[in-house]
């Protein structure tokens, strides 16, 4: 028996990365999985975002594990293709018992050099997005008395990291917005939780090592040399705090940020 047998996962970004990792392991503990993602390069970040054939490529590995999933494509600005990927999965698959608020972008740049559009990117993304989703898929899960959010923030989002304001600011407001909905949706037996992983074996690194010029194993050891246990951490590893908040063993559990980040907060 799995730990998700029944349940329906609606998970953002999760054409690549650590979104796919969280559909792989939670479909593989019996979950259906809906996969939104943008699939396509925005103006911001100026790394390549995922495409259609990685979106298909996790809907292809989830159903080899013997479980449904559906390929949706949009973008967490727009609430309107939020709206119609969350009907489309309720009609499909029946509820929507998880939410994971994942997609996100990175970005570098000196704070009084960043320009306003990169910050509205930004903060347009990686928060309001999460608040977005939120929005289109609480009225669902009260209606049901049950649900669980999970929201990806960052070790960013409990420290300054510095030539990443909007990225830190944007990811400070997810833990702000996972304790508030956590004392909201509460007496509708929502449980709301947020993971901050530190550096991850991503295609953002790989996007931030272009940005910066290096190499990928030098960008690497450059942005994980605040991890006290490890170097790149592997998408599983965040995948599985993901599973454990999304199933009743964390059932005690709402209100938390769950760091996966080798200790980084911790200096
Ligand atoms: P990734 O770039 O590999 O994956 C992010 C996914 O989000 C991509 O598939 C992308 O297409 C999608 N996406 C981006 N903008 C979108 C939009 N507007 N609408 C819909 N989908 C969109 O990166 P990842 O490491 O897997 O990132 C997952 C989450 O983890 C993000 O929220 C990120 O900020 C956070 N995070 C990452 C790291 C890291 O080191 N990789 C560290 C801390 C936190």
């Amino acid at each position: 028996m799995g730990k998700l047998d029944g349940k329906v996962a609606f998970i953002t970004g999760a054409a690549r990365g650590q979104g796919r990792a969280a559909a792989l392991a939670m479909a593989a503990e019996g979950a259906d999985i809906a996969c939104f993602d943008v699939c396509k390069n925005l103006d911001y970040p100026y790394y390549d975002l995922s495409s259609k054939e990685d979106l298909e490529t996790t809907v292809a590995e989830i159903e080899a594990l013997g479980r449904k999933a559906l390929a949706l494509s949009g973008d967490v600005r727009n609430l309107a293709e939020i709206k119609a990927a969350v009907d489309e999965t309720i009609s499909t698959l029946g509820n929507i018992d998880i939410l994971v608020n994942n997609a996100g972008i990175a970005g570098l740049g000196a704070a009084h050099e960043l320009k306003e559009e990169e910050w509205d990117a930004m903060l347009d993304i990686n928060l309001k997005g999460v608040w977005l989703c939120c929005k289109a898929v609480i009225p669902h899960m009260i209606g049901r008395q049950s649900g669980i959010i999970i929201s990806y923030s960052s070790v960013a989002g409990v420290k300054g990291l510095p030539f990443a304001i909007h990225y830190t600011c944007a990811k400070w407001g997810v833990i702000g917005l996972t304790k508030t909905l956590a004392q909201e949706l509460a007496p509708y037996k929502i449980r709301v939780n947020s993971i901050s992983p530190g550096t991850c074996d991503t295609g953002m690194v790989v996007g931030l090592a272009e940005e910066m010029g290096m190499e990928h194993e030098e960008a690497a050891k450059e942005l994980t040399s605040g991890h006290l246990i490890c170097q790149l951490i592997p998408p599983e590893a965040t995948a599985a705090a993901a599973l454990w908040l999304a199933s009743d063993d964390s059932r005690y559990v709402t209100g938390h940020n769950l760091l996966v980040d080798g200790g980084w907060s911790s200096t």
